[in-house]
């Protein structure tokens, strides 16, 4: 039967920009609440520095406490240090990233692209000889904060440096959610012809209501991973003015509407959505943090 592979990324993506601060217990009853859903791929974390976004210093205690549940989880890695914490903390699974812009790249990671992929070399070789899986991402894939709209040859830049690199998935990400369904398809067929059989991934930020449009196009031309977050939360930090992600329910109904197998609850979605904003709502104050 055909399917899909969907990854929820609301607890890094859809909370690195959130207005409130939410606890570990918080978190790990979002994921928890996920997995029971039917949710078995979760992105949970980015082991970032703290003070770079104070809302995921919290990485390597929620690692910690995700032991127990057998789901797959990810977290978002920048460099070496980040790769390094992650091994610590036993996640199986991390996202490298780059974007395909080199504006948005300096501004993300302090680097051009072109460096920021010669150390992703090295972090990719590090995570598979610490047996993990390594997905390489390319943001800004459709427009640039700065730049405007991307062409469609540095996307492919990216990919291509990924892949040589031996990358276990490719990970394009519409960073400010400006994709169509003509740039969708554009990118995909390139990606296309490289990629061989590893996999695609889209991580589209929802700001027209075009996401669905996007994701019909992407499934057309074969893509079967999407990344999303419950209630469509999230921006970017170093993307001003940046839509939140795709909304992970409405990814789900699309794809039963359309007779595609998805094993998942969504009224358990609905009822971890309903907790997680009551949270939000809250709008709690984080503790302070330690200058050592
Ligand atoms: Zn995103």
């Amino acid at each position: 039967m055909e399917t899909v592979k969907i990854i929820d990324v609301t607890p890094r993506d859809g909370l690195q920009d959130a207005s409130g601060y939410v606890p570990v217990s918080e978190k790990i009853a979002l994921i928890e609440g996920l997995l029971k859903a039917g949710v078995r791929s979760v992105e949970v974390t980015a082991f970032v520095r703290p003070d770079w976004i104070p809302l995921l210093a919290d990485a390597d205690p929620l690692v910690d406490q995700l032991r127990h549940l057998d789901g797959e989880w990810i977290a978002l890695v920048p460099n070496e240090r980040g790769l390094k914490r992650a091994i610590s903390a036993g996640i199986p699974a991390v996202t490298l990233v780059a974007s395909a812009s080199e504006s948005h790249n300096k501004s993300n990671l302090n680097r051009s692209r072109v460096d920021t992929l010669a150390a992703l070399a090295r972090v990719t070789e590090l995570a598979h000889q610490a047996g993990m899986q390594v997905k390489g991402a390319i943001s800004t894939s459709f427009s640039c904060p700065f730049e405007g709209e991307i062409p469609t040859k540095d996307v492919l830049m990216v990919a291509e440096a990924y892949l040589r690199m031996g990358v276990d998935a490719i990970g394009i990400a519409d960073t400010m959610g400006t994709a169509n369904p003509a740039a969708v398809k554009e990118r995909v067929k390139e990606l296309n012809t490289v990629r061989g059989k590893v996999p695609l991934s889209l991580h589209l930020h929802d700001r027209f209501g075009w996401g669905l449009a996007n994701v019909a196009m992407a499934y057309e031309y074969g893509v079967r991973e999407y990344e999303v977050a419950l209630a469509g939360l999230g921006g970017c930090p170093y993307a001003p003015g940046a839509a939140g992600n795709l909304d992970t329910e409405k990814l789900v109904e699309f794809f039963i509407a359309q007779k595609i197998f998805i094993p998942i609850d969504l009224n358990l979605l609905a009822a971890t959505r309903v907790r997680l904003l009551s949270v939000l709502s809250r709008k709690l104050a984080a503790p302070v943090m330690d200058e050592n």
